[in-house]
């Protein structure tokens, strides 16, 4: 049986039932990784120059190792795309709110992974921009498809993620922090997900350091590291950064 990009990094892991499942509401949480873009082959661009990394394919690998960690701690987290191939962000989208309408008794939350490129006219020759640095958590502007306290929930969470961010994890680099504490945009899953649902861009494929950074295990622990004390703080319980 042949296993997708994502898969492999799971291989060996079995999704057991969650059995002291964190609860929100009176109800179970459940979170839906979702890593931006496809593989190389199914995407054009997203990557650093040199091929230093393929930004599918890291967003890939860092689903993967949110998984056994969140599921560990108590919440229900699944793979949204398992697949190699670019899924259509609509499709994205509608997979989360079948998840949701299939399975109301849980609390459902959209986490889609992502890391950040500066624009091409600020780049150099060869595609690298080095002013451009630091993480950003985005949710979604219009409340077209959330409910107040969807909207309410997102931000929260974008906010504790920034904040964890820029302050213990020291990944503020250069961004200009929006008066709200998180930025806002309606990126089609965010606005289009029937639930809270944030968007992190984990620093910046365009500036060499935070390329070597992203692609070293310390980079990769620590940009984990940040997403589960996130989500712990958010939900009120004792930061567990529980290594696979
Ligand atoms: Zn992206």
């Amino acid at each position: 049986m042949t296993t997708t990009y994502l898969m492999s990094f799971l291989e060996g892991y079995i999704f057991e039932d969650i059995k002291n499942p964190v609860m929100r509401n009176g109800k179970p949480v459940g979170l839906l990784f979702d890593g931006g873009h496809g593989l190389r082959q199914f995407t054009k661009g997203k990557c650093s120059p040199e091929g230093l990394v393929y930004e599918g394919e890291w967003n890939r690998e860092m689903v993967a190792r949110l998984i056994p960690d969140a599921r560990a701690i108590g919440f229900d987290a699944r793979v949204l795309v398992p697949e190699d191939e670019d899924i259509n962000i609509g499709t994205r989208a509608a997979r989360a709110n079948k998840i949701k309408s299939e399975e109301p008794d849980k609390l459902w939350y959209y986490i889609s992974i992502h890391l950040n490129a500066a624009n091409e006219k600020d780049c150099d020759k060869y595609g690298w921009c080095k002013p451009a640095t630091g993480i950003v958590a985005y949710t979604c502007q219009t409340p077209k498809y959330k409910t107040a306290k969807d909207m309410e929930e997102g931000r929260a969470l974008a906010k504790t993620f920034v904040t964890l961010g820029r302050g213990d994890f020291e990944l503020a680099g250069n961004r200009s922090l929006p008066k709200v504490g998180y930025w806002q945009a309606d990126f089609t899953v965010l606005y289009k997900s029937k639930m809270p649902a944030i968007l992190t861009e984990n620093l910046f494929m365009t500036n060499r350091d935070e390329v070597a950074f992203l692609t070293s295990e310390k980079g990769k622990e620590t940009i984990a590291s940040l997403h589960i004390a996130a989500l712990c703080k958010h939900f009120g319980i004792p930061y567990a950064h529980i290594k696979a």
